[in-house]
Order: C-alpha cells, then structure tokens, then sequence
C-alpha cells in the first residue's frame, strides 16, 4: 500500500486516489521519471476516511492540509466531505484541495458549494487557454470538460474564500499570458507552476 500522507514544508498531503479523468502530457504518470525510486505514492486502493484520518496524528501542526492524489481527489467527494468535516472538529489549519475542477460534472452536483465552510483554499488546474489546447494538453476523458472547468472556477468564486488557478510552464508565453488574464476576467488567483519531468 503506498503512502496515504506526506508532507512537504509542514503541509500535509493525502494521496486521496489514484483516479484521474485527464491524462496531461506532463503528469508525473506519463513522464519519464513516473512514480520511480523513492516513491510510494501509487495506492493499491483509495483509502477509507477512516484509514486517511488515522494516519493523520496531530493535524494541528501544519501550516495546511491539502487534498490532492496522483489522481483526482474529487472523484472521491464523499470521502473528502467527510475527512474536511471531521478535521474540522478538531483543528483551524487551512484545508485546500487540488483538483482538476471537473467534479461539478462527473456527480452533478454544485461540488463548490458542497465544500463551502469545509475547504478554505482551492486550486484548480486549467492549463490551457481554450478548449483545443486543453484537450491535447489535459486529454479529458470528454472533449467538451473545458467548458465546466471555467464554471467549475466560477462556483468557486462564490463558495470557497481562496482560489487559484495554475498552468504548466509547458505551454507558450502567449498563451501563459492568455490563461493569466482569463483568470484576471473570473477574478481568482493565478499560479504558473513548474514542469517537473
Ligand atoms: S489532472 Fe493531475 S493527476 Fe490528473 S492527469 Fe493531469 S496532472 Fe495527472
């Protein structure tokens, strides 16, 4: 079983699944270095609440716990739902999530709002400035997912006190430019993170 939390810096990561509805180019599954030597973060199942909250000691020492995966951890809502409600019985440490930002679609539900009260922070992938770009980038497992991550950006707005968005270095600087300003035009933070491959 690999690694249910790490850290880094004083922030806790649960490694919430392993499931992704993408297949960026730039993922560590695809890159040459994959999940190579001195990791052990490919799960041979999703844990349980349960499993995540034991292995959780003292939560109250972070500076942040964020909910990310080698995977989408928003597959598993209910799982982080629960986990985000019961840490927050016990610490004031900000909770983030990664995501992909296609949660809203794949359960039909309003995810942002679900998670409002419970997540503090949330960065959300968008690593392209439009649809065709995201889809040679991102390859989602629909052609159309691009349209739902900028409303998945916009219920953020509304529910969640942080957002980011991020791209990948990968990408041309006019089009960094252009996912910049998009996120300027929905009004949330923007993050240009480095490939790491
Ligand atoms: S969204 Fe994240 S986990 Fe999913 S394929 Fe892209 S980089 Fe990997």
């Amino acid at each position: 079983m690999g690694m249910i939390t790490y850290t880094i810096d004083n922030r806790l990561y649960i490694n919430v699944t392993n499931k992704c509805t993408n297949s960026c180019i730039f993922c560590i599954r695809n890159t040459p270095r994959g999940l190579g030597e001195g990791y052990d973060l490919w799960l041979a199942k999703d844990p349980t609440a349960d499993e995540i909250l034991n292995s959780i000691k003292d939560p109250q020492k972070y500076d942040e716990i964020v909910f990310c995966g080698y995977g989408e951890p928003l597959i598993r809502l209910d799982t982080v739902i629960e986990v985000a409600k019961r840490l927050k019985e016990k610490t004031s440490v900000p909770l983030r999530v990664n995501t992909n930002g296609h949660a809203s679609y794949i359960h039909k539900k309003n995810v942002p709002q679900l998670l409002s009260n419970l997540i503090d922070r949330i960065s959300i992938s968008l690593n392209a400035p439009n649809k065709e770009r995201y889809n040679e980038i991102c390859r989602p497992f629909s052609e159309d997912i691009y349209d739902y991550v900028i409303e998945f950006i916009k219920e953020s707005k509304k529910y969640i006190k942080e957002v980011w968005v991020s791209c990948v270095d990968i990408i041309d600087e006019e089009e960094i430019k252009r996912c910049m300003e998009l996120a300027k035009n929905l009004g949330v933070n923007f993050k240009l993170r480095a490939y790491e491959g």
